[in-house]
Formats: C-alpha cells, structure tokens, sequence
C-alpha cells in the first residue's frame, strides 16, 4: 500500500517536472533567449551610424534599397511590417533576400497601428504574430520592436519585454515620409545624421532614396562613419560564414 502511494506520488512528480520543464524550453519569458542571451546592440558603436528602413518588405521598393546598401557594402536594420508577409508568400522571399545581404530583420509589429490605445492582449497578439511570421519567413527571431509611429508606453515595452524584444526608436527622422523629394532628404540627414545615430526611413520612400541615399552614405563614408545593423549581433558572423550566401558575390 504504501509502496502504491509512493510510486503514485513519483509519477506524478515525474509529470509534473516534464510540464515545467516544457514550460521553460517553449517561454520566451523563462527560457535562455532572454535570460541567458548576450546583449544586444540596440545602439551602434562610437564612430557608427545605423540606416533602419521600416514598414515593408515591398516587392517594387525594398530592392531598390537593397542594391543601394549593397553597392557600397552598408549594413543596416528592417523594421518588418508583418502583415506585409500575410499578403503573399512572394513576399517572404524578400525577406530571404534582406537575410542573405546580411542585414538585420526586426519586427515592426503586425497590422501597423497605434499600440498606446489598445489592451495588452491585443499588443501581445501584434508582436507575437510578427514574430511568428518573421520566423516563418526565414529571418532570426527578432529581438527588437520598433513600435509604429514610435507609440510606445509601459505597457508596450513589458509586453515587448516578455517576449524578449528590446524597443528600439530613432534619433534621426530622415523625414522622407514628409519631405518625399530627395533634395531635402539630402539637405536634412546632411545636416542632422552623423556617428551614433539611428537614422529612420521608410522602404516604401525607395523613390526618393535612390537619389538621396547614395549621396547621404558617400557624405558619411568620407567623414569616416560607419555603418552597422543593430539588434541582431549574429548576422555579421552569418554574412562572412565560409559558406557564404550568392547574394555575396559581386552582382
Ligand atoms: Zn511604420
């Protein structure tokens, strides 16, 4: 009998220790990514400028930076707008694409709204789809958010934070969203974006970068700033990796 009592009691330890254990390998919360991960560089380093594109991927515009960034050998961050990768499946190729260029891909949340105004299950249900999606599309798991419109409060960053996502907001607006030509989008980062900035464009404003954006990085580049991805500090180690992706090799 009381050897019954006893085994019964092991089994159920045993279950119970299996559930916890599943609790801590599948939580983001209580899991090792955020707990035991090294830092992130959410900010670049002195002597550097991070270029952050938010809103796409967009099939006709985010190529266009791409080739840009490429030309002159630039890292720099994707905000992924996630509902953009709900569209269609096409699309997730792109992001592959941002991947293999050796750029950072973080989330931008999913349906692009105001999250200060909305419940915390809603805020928590935007991120977790974006990463969900992001995932699905091939990148690494994000670990920054870059709230839409920059709408953040407490809420926004606990919910952020128990999904192990850092927020990230900019120094410098490139204000492409405002000026939409590329003389004052060039007048503006001139004289406002330099080392230590994380400058804020939009791929959708590719028109307007194809003209600023090489002027604005030649600009840089003679002054003697860098240029780096931030939030993702493996992607370098991917872009070099012996294997290498084709998208390294001269176009
Ligand atoms: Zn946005």
């Amino acid at each position: 009998m009381d050897g019954d009592r006893f085994g019964l009691w092991r089994a159920r330890l045993l279950v119970v220790g299996v559930l916890v254990a599943l609790l801590l390998s599948t939580s983001p919360a209580l899991g090792q990514e955020t707990g035991e991960a090294e830092p992130i560089p959410t900010n670049p380093t002195p002597g550097a400028i991070a270029l952050t594109f938010d809103d796409g991927p967009f099939e006709e515009w985010t190529s266009v930076i791409l080739e840009i960034l490429a030309r002159y050998d630039v890292k720099a961050t994707f905000f992924i707008s996630a509902y953009r990768l709900a569209i269609r499946a096409e699309i997730f190729e792109i992001v592959e694409e941002i991947v293999a260029a050796g750029h950072s891909v973080q989330s931008h949340g999913y349906g692009h709204i105001w999250l200060p105004a909305r419940a915390r299950d809603k805020i928590r249900e935007e991120l977790q789809m974006s990463i969900d999606l992001i995932v699905a599309a091939g990148a690494p798991r994000p670990t920054c958010f870059r709230p839409p419109y920059g709408g953040t409060n407490d809420v926004v960053v606990s919910v952020a934070e128990e999904l192990g996502l850092e927020v990230v907001l900019w120094t410098v607006d490139s204000a492409d969203t405002v000026l939409q030509q590329s003389t004052g989008v060039i007048r503006w980062l001139l004289a406002h974006a330099g080392a230590g900035d994380i400058v804020l464009m939009h791929d959708q404003w590719a028109p307007v970068h194809r003209t600023a954006l090489p002027v604005v990085i030649e600009s840089l580049l003679e002054q003697g700033v860098e240029f780096e991805s931030i939030c993702a500090p493996a992607l370098e180690k991917v872009t070099f990796a012996p294997s290498g992706f084709p998208r390294l090799l001269p176009l």
